[in-house]
Order: structure tokens, then sequence, then C-alpha cells
């Protein structure tokens, strides 16, 4: 192998080498971002199911207002003809 044969293969290493770690960084860039985007996600779900919850736990407050079944103890509405936990019958029509 002469001198220009043997330059060309350690400038073709060289630009090998060049776009190996570019193309190392860039995956690493992208998956980092990727994760950074799952935890996003995943924050507003969380931030969802919790606002979620407040909202039913004011439901039940709000129908607190209503009574308590003398079956089960459950919350019901003053509109409920029968418990829906248990189906005990609250009041009935006159
Ligand atoms: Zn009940």
């Amino acid at each position: 192998m002469d001198l220009f044969g043997s330059l060309l293969l350690v400038i073709l290493l060289i630009v090998l080498t060049y776009y190996f770690w570019h193309a190392l960084i860039e995956s690493a860039t992208q998956s980092s971002r990727t994760v950074a985007l799952l935890e996003e996600i995943r924050d507003l779900l969380k931030q969802q199911a919790e606002s979620a919850q407040e909202k039913d736990k004011k439901e039940i407050t709000e129908s607190e207002g209503g009574e308590t079944c003398p079956g089960c103890g459950a919350t019901v509405l003053a509109t409920h003809m029968e418990c829906p936990d248990c189906g005990l019958t609250l009041r009935t029509d006159e």
C-alpha cells in the first residue's frame, strides 16, 4: 500500500468516526427529548386524574344535602327512589 492509499484510509476512518459520533449524539439527544415528552404526558395524565378525583369528592359533598341509606350507609340523593348501592327502597310514590 502506498502513502496516498494509507492517507486516504486515514481520512476515511476520520470521516466514519465523525459520522458515528454525530449519529450517536443525535440519537441520545432525541431519546432524552422523548423521555422529557413522556414525562410531560405522564404529569398531564396525573393532573387530570387528580382533578377528576377532586371533582368526584366535590360531587359527594354536594350530595350530602341528600340522605344516608339506612341499609348500607351510602350517600343517596333525595331524588333516588331506592339506594343505588343496596337497592333498599327509600321512599314510595304517594
Ligand atoms: Zn343502601
